[in-house]
């Protein structure tokens, strides 16, 4: 499409928001998970016009369904991964110092722990490999462990490791508050806002969305497992396996741990309202139950399965911490992870006139506001952070 017939085509709402822009690059982010909150936030801190299209509402993808572990823990591997995840912990601990008490992070550090020997064995060899690396964890000897988390039961014969430096957040509530600054800086934040179609032109990006037309001259694509189709209409190929996941929260409970817990069975973690949230171990066992799930499923298909796994889960938590298994469980998520399709963030340009920039990764809790940092000095500072250089979405080749 010519220019001009593109202008025409979107004369009205794009022409006003571009005026607006008062001679600024607009920049349209598509969605409003944990990540595009992040890129937003410090996009409109450093004085861009920049608008957020949200489908749903802030945080109603994986963010909201994420156990939200905040992490450089053994799975990060290799090296280069390892670093990116340390520092995207320090990117959040310096957030949390920028944001103060409103941010509802804990830093409560991870104890985790195996008993089965192969993952036992990974644990030491692995914490050995980190401490070289430079990052804060170390081996627990029995005694130390049971003083440091009395109420839970540790099997004979584990091996255990204590992470300092790692915590937790309230994703969905980062996630609003990340908005709600930016829009102090001048965002805007649209949602209900569904993108239906992308245009591309010389100057920009024609976006056909479920409030009218609008016109970006740069366009970041933060929308976590949609990222394929939308970067498809682009011309882009990101493969992604989004993989299943399954959060349980239990109603407020008294203090029995205070560390975030890890082991074979489950993750559990205590949030700021007391709440416990139990993460299943990766991936869901094979049995005839979970494949139930298998294709891609939004959400459960019928309530009384979504109460099967939460009992079955807080089952499993329960054999760790006993007092748990009482807890009255409030919400049962499951959720979909945006996993790129060899497991490493997609980040940074994807076209050669550097107009589309993607974000899109698993562990985009940890590492959000780092990226959010990093994909605005790309941005607005027109650099190529070398940090990334592992995770260019070309790697994936172009239709
Ligand atoms: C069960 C589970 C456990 C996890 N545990 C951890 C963990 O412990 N630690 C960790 O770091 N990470 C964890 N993750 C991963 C982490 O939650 C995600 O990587 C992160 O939330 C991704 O954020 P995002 O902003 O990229 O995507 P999302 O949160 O999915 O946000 C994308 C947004 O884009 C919107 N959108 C999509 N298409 C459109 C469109 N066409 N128009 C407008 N809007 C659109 C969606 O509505 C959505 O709100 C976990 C994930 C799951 C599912």
């Amino acid at each position: 499409m010519e220019r001009r017939q593109f202008l025409n085509s979107v004369a009205g709402l794009s022409l006003g928001k571009m005026i607006r822009a008062g001679g600024r690059e607009r920049i349209i982010i598509i969605g409003g998970g944990i990540v595009g909150a992040s890129i937003c936030y410090r996009l409109a801190q450093r004085g861009g016009a920049v608008t957020l299209l949200e489908r749903q509402e802030p945080a109603a993808g994986a963010t909201r369904g994420s156990f939200a572990w905040i992490n450089a823990s053994f799975t990060k591997q290799p090296r280069h991964y390892f670093n990116l995840n340390l520092q995207g912990i320090l990117a959040f601990r310096a957030l949390h110092q920028e944001l103060g008490r409103a941010l509802p992070v804990v830093w409560s550090g991870t104890v985790e722990w195996y008993s089965t020997s192969d993952r036992a064995a990974e644990l030491r060899r692995m914490v050995g490999v980190q401490q070289e690396w430079g990052y804060p964890i170390r081996l627990l000897e029995r005694g130390a462990l049971e003083r440091l988390e009395p109420r839970v039961r540790f099997q004979p014969g584990c091996s255990a490791s204590l992470a300092t430096i790692e915590g937790h957040v309230d994703a969905a509530g980062a996630t609003r508050l990340l908005l709600e600054k930016a829009r102090m800086f001048g965002a805007e934040i649209v949602y209900p806002c569904d993108v239906r179609k992308i245009e591309a032109d010389r100057s920009g990006y024609l976006l056909r969305t479920s409030r009218g037309e609008m016109l970006a001259e740069k366009l970041v694509l933060a929308c976590g497992t949609e990222t394929s189709r939308m970067a498809e209409m682009a011309g882009i190929d990101i493969p992604l396996i989004p993989a299943p996941g399954i959060v349980v929260k239990t109603a407020p409970q008294p203090r029995t741990f205070s560390h975030l817990l890890v082991t074979e069975e489950a993750h559990l973690r205590r949030g700021l309202d007391g709440r416990v949230v139990i993460g299943d171990d990766f991936g869901p066992p094979a049995t005839a139950v979970h494949r139930l799930l298998e294709g891609e499923q939004r959400t459960f298909p019928s309530r009384a399965l979504a109460r099967i796994h939460g009992e079955r889960i807080r089952a499993q938590a329960a054999r760790s911490l006993p007092e748990i298994g009482r807890a009255r469980i409030e919400e049962v998520n499951l959720c979909w992870r945006p996993m790129p399709k060899d497991g490493f963030p997609v980040v940074g340009y994807a076209d050669g006139q550097r107009r589309l920039y993607l974000a899109v990764m698993h562990s985009g809790v940890t590492l959000g506001p780092l990226i959010g940092s990093l994909a605005t000095m790309e941005i607005v500072d027109g650099v190529t952070v070398d940090l990334l250089a592992p995770y260019r979405p070309l790697r994936f080749g172009v239709h």
